[in-house]
């Protein structure tokens, strides 16, 4: 809650870039993975970052963004348990000397991720940082920040399980992590693994209650603004469509060639393929283990 004391808030949002991988999409184009975005929110003197990254390039050059700003980074707060988002947590909570924060839920995602890493993670991307969970919960799931309040809010399974947002309302901006894309392609793995788009949806529901005049997407194209309305019109629409697809199109490459047809210009078509392969893999053998289905999507 704002007083008149307190100070300003302003956030900022840096957009990091993928890191190399090897391999080729069904098109013929190289793989590459998503644009990956984390936002500082900061007052005079104090500072939060989200999700800070993979890799150790990522880190260093996110941390010399954070630098540049001049704020003590007092927490690092992860929306949810992908590694993407924070394998380079520890890297930043040492140059800072930070906190890194997440809801109980998010911490557990975190564990089996750090767990899954060598199946995964280590065989598409080198130079991921020794990634221990060190994350933390706050009380009643609030952070202050230069008397602000800054709320994380518990949305359930979006593109993963157990997964949040950040909330601020003195900025009317909520951090939305992968609930809300912009402009890149969805993974749309999990939907396999919780019986369709529902909980998504609903989660979305969450974050236009909470009635933000600006989002901030986990992955998306820097040349867009953070427009609240647009983005959660557009992450519903591509949710729709993705259902849509799913009835008509018999195969993932097929579904894949409709979605890059009718979004020519949204980034991440690796992640897009990856989740597809994983849509079509749960859906026609069901019999099989998802989570090996989810590990060979991306391999
Ligand atoms: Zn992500």
């Amino acid at each position: 809650m704002s007083t008149t004391e307190s100070t300003t808030l302003t956030y900022d949002v840096f957009v990091n870039d993928p890191p190399p991988q090897d391999g080729v999409l069904p098109n013929g184009e190289p793989k590459l993975f998503s644009p990956m975005a984390s936002t500082l929110i900061y007052g005079t003197a104090d500072a939060v970052l989200t999700d800070p990254g993979m890799t150790t390039d990522q880190a260093r050059a996110l941390g010399d963004w954070v630098a540049s700003k001049g704020r003590n980074l007092t927490d690092i707060f992860v929306t949810h348990g992908h590694g993407d988002h924070w394998f380079a947590a520890g890297l930043l909570a040492e140059r800072f000397g930070a906190r890194v924060v997440a809801s109980a839920g998010t911490i557990a995602q975190m564990e089996g991720n750090a767990a899954t890493r060598s199946l995964l993670w280590d065989k598409i991307y080198a130079g991921i940082p020794p990634s221990p969970v060190t994350a933390v919960t706050v009380p009643d799931n609030r952070l202050t920040l230069e008397a602000h309040e800054l709320v994380i809010a518990e949305v359930g399974s979006t593109d993963s399980d157990d997964t949040t947002v950040l909330h601020v309302p003195d900025l009317e901006l909520v951090v939305a992590g992968d609930v809300i894309y912009n402009g890149v392609h969805m993974y749309l793995a999990q939907p396999a693994m919780v019986g369709g788009f529902g909980p998504w949806r609903a989660a979305i529901d969450k974050v236009e209650a909470l009635q933000p005049r600006h989002v901030v997407a986990g992955h998306q194209n820097k040349a867009l603004d953070d427009d609240a309305a647009r983005t959660i019109a557009e992450t519903r629409e591509y949710l729709d469509d993705a259902e849509e697809l799913l009835r008509t199109e018999n195969s993932a490459i097929d579904f894949f060639n409709a979605k890059i047809e009718r979004y020519p210009d949204h980034l991440g078509r690796t992640v897009l393929w990856a989740g597809v392969q994983t849509l079509y893999g749960v859906r026609d053998h069901p019999e099989e283990d998802a989570r090996r289905i989810v590990v060979s999507s991306w391999l």
